[in-house]
């Protein structure tokens, strides 16, 4: 019901209730189609007229538009028209058949249903993510008959807040499973005095529009408002939807264990396996694709798609279309239009902190989204977390690396790796055996920003992750498909790099036996851009000699059976560091014969 007509029935409640027969009168609301014979049936169980006419006021103020118009109908043919003359002035304005042609629109039913519940509008700049939007839809409709559970989780600003609001704003799941109304409440984090001002205020709000004299006073305990809310809940609003928006804790989700329809948003995956009843649960993938990153950047700054510089490919790429960090940047473009290399490259430098806020958020800043996340892990938890600044970006890692890096049993890593994963903190690429973990871009940067000042503690790390693992990798035979040590044999010089050990990536990097291990598992490219990378801080003529080597006889690397690496060093001009590696190795086994 639009806000006019339903003010003006608040109005003349009590005046419409002395005065109406509402048999009469429900006969030409049911033929009309706005209301429904069980309705009708429930209304005249009531025992007396007025009870009657009390039951028909509140069903109508939770009706639309049409019900509206069916009732003052209804007024005029049993001819009450002072009554109907009452309600004339306020009648909404329908389109014929407005209601079935756009029944997954914006209508006016839809706007005042979830105004009146709180639920955000749609952001001035907005792009649809319609399959999304469609699995969430899916799974509340699955709420139809029975309560339960629909998780939204995600990383800070994947756009779950936007998503679930966007998923309500449907006419027809409305209608069809949620005709009890949609109630928003923004939980964050809280702690339980807060977290009982809001139910307060939520009981309240119910209460409120259903009887505009409550006479109840404030439920004082926690306890007391979740029976309160379990009552509002089952009698007064059944088939009503709750939104909690943004949950961190699974205490607060206990308070909502009342056996009702709720659907929330959380970084933290596992959060309902504290409460009882049907769970279903979508996952917001982190980034938008590239033309809706873009095209985020094209209506904040009033651009066609095409007319966009081309920082803005490089800025959607750099978050990985982070629908947070774009929007804070196009909110920042938007006032300063002609800063797009500036904005690009406080994003490479990872200077978050001077991308403000935008208003609708309630982070300072992506940092302090992410580093909220952190905190609430268990304070060893964190310490572990930290050790992922010593991944490279875009690399997955098998928990066994991490095993060996946390000095933990096996099972014990793969518990902390779960936690991280349901909480949004880290990722995990299950469609390898074994499952292979990594960060978010924008998470590592986080990690690595925040960390910069203890950087040698995770050099620390390093050097005790190499010790461990350079004699079994180096030495003992590398089986292929091994997660492992593929990990090791491709970042050993990435690690010693880091780790500062100049000496050990020497004589790792310049060993013909490196060379013949690395290029016949990873192939001779990867080693070639170990040289381009660590040649010139090593030796740049020997480096460059290897190199050669390697263009030369790239071909020869890739063949299988794979050659005699030795044989094909001997060929290397006699100056070379190659030959005279090859030529010792060649006297070696003529020697032993
Ligand atoms: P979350 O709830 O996952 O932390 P939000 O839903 O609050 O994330 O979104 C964070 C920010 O990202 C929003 O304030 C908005 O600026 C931007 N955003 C998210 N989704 C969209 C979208 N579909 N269209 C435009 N901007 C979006």
């Amino acid at each position: 019901l639009e806000e006019r007509p339903r003010s003006c029935l608040l109005r003349f409640r009590h005046k419409l209730e002395e005065d109406i027969k509402p048999s009469y009168l429900m006969d030409h609301m049911i033929s009309d189609g706005v209301m429904t014979v069980d309705e009708e049936e429930k209304i005249r169980s009531q025992p007396t007229r007025k009870e009657q006419a009390v039951a028909l006021l509140e069903l109508l103020l939770r009706k639309d538009n049409r019900a509206y118009i069916s009732f003052y109908n209804a007024l005029v043919k049993e001819t009450y028209d002072d009554l109907a003359n009452l309600l004339h002035d306020d009648l909404p304005y329908v389109l014929p058949d407005a209601h079935k042609s756009s029944s997954d629109g914006y209508t006016p039913y839809v706007q005042a249903m979830l105004s009146e519940g709180g639920v955000p509008q749609r952001p001035v700049v907005f792009v649809s993510r319609p399959e999304l939007v469609n699995r969430v839809r899916e799974k509340l409709y699955r709420l139809q008959k029975d309560p339960g559970w629909v998780t939204v989780f995600g990383m800070a600003g994947s756009g779950k807040s936007i998503l679930a609001a966007e998923a309500v704003r449907h006419q027809g799941l409305i209608e069809e499973c949620f005709p009890g109304g949609i109630h928003w409440l923004s939980i964050g984090q809280l702690d339980k005095p807060d977290l009982l001002v809001k139910i307060q205020s939520l009981c309240f709000r119910l209460e409120q529009s259903l009887d505009s004299q409550s006479l109840h006073r404030p439920p004082n305990s926690l306890d007391e408002a979740k029976e309160r809310l379990r009552f509002l809940m089952l009698r007064r609003y059944p088939r009503a939807l709750l939104i909690l928006d943004d949950i961190w804790d699974s205490t607060v989700l206990k308070t909502f264990d009342i056996h009702c329809r709720i659907l929330l948003t959380t970084r933290n995956r596992s959060l309902t396996d504290s409460v009882s009843g049907a769970k279903y649960e979508v996952e917001v993938e982190s980034g938008l694709d590239e033309n809706k990153a873009l095209e985020i950047l094209a209506l904040y700054t009033d651009t066609k798609l095409h007319g966009l510089p081309e920082e803005a490919r490089s800025i959607v790429r750099e978050c990985k279309g982070s629908p947070l960090v774009v929007s804070l940047i196009g909110a920042l473009l938007k006032e300063k239009p002609n800063r797009w290399r500036y904005y690009l490259s406080q994003l490479q430098q990872k200077q978050f902190k001077r991308i403000r806020k935008s208003s609708s958020y309630d982070y300072d800043a992506l940092d302090q989204a992410m580093a909220a996340s952190i905190e609430v892990l268990p304070e060893d938890h964190q310490e572990l977390y930290k050790d992922f600044t010593v991944l490279e970006q875009d690399i997955k890692v098998p928990a066994k690396v991490l095993s060996v890096l946390w000095d933990l049993e096996p099972e014990e890593v793969e518990d902390i790796l779960e936690e991280f994963v349901n909480k949004s903190l880290l990722f995990v690429d299950s469609h390898n055996k074994p499952y292979l973990y990594y960060l978010h871009d924008l998470q590592l940067d986080f990690l690595v920003e925040q960390n910069r000042t203890q950087l040698e503690v995770s050099w620390m790390q390093e050097l005790k992750l190499l010790r461990i693992t350079m004699n079994d990798v180096y030495y003992g035979p590398p089986i292929s498909g091994d997660e492992e040590c593929l990990y090791w044999i491709r970042f050993l010089t990435y690690h010693m790099a880091k780790a500062n050990l100049c000496q050990e990536l020497y004589s790792l990097m310049f060993s013909l036996d490196w060379v013949s291990i690395k290029s016949k598992i990873m192939g001779p490219a990867h080693l070639i851009n170990d040289y381009v990378e660590y040649g010139p801080i090593l030796d740049k003529e020997v480096s460059n000699q290897f190199q050669e080597f390697l263009s030369l006889n790239g071909h020869q690397l890739e063949q299988r059976p794979f050659p005699d690496v030795v044989q094909l060093a001997l060929s290397q001009p006699h100056t070379s560091e190659v030959y005279r590696q090859a030529l010792l190795q060649a006297q070696d086994r003529a020697s032993r014969g």
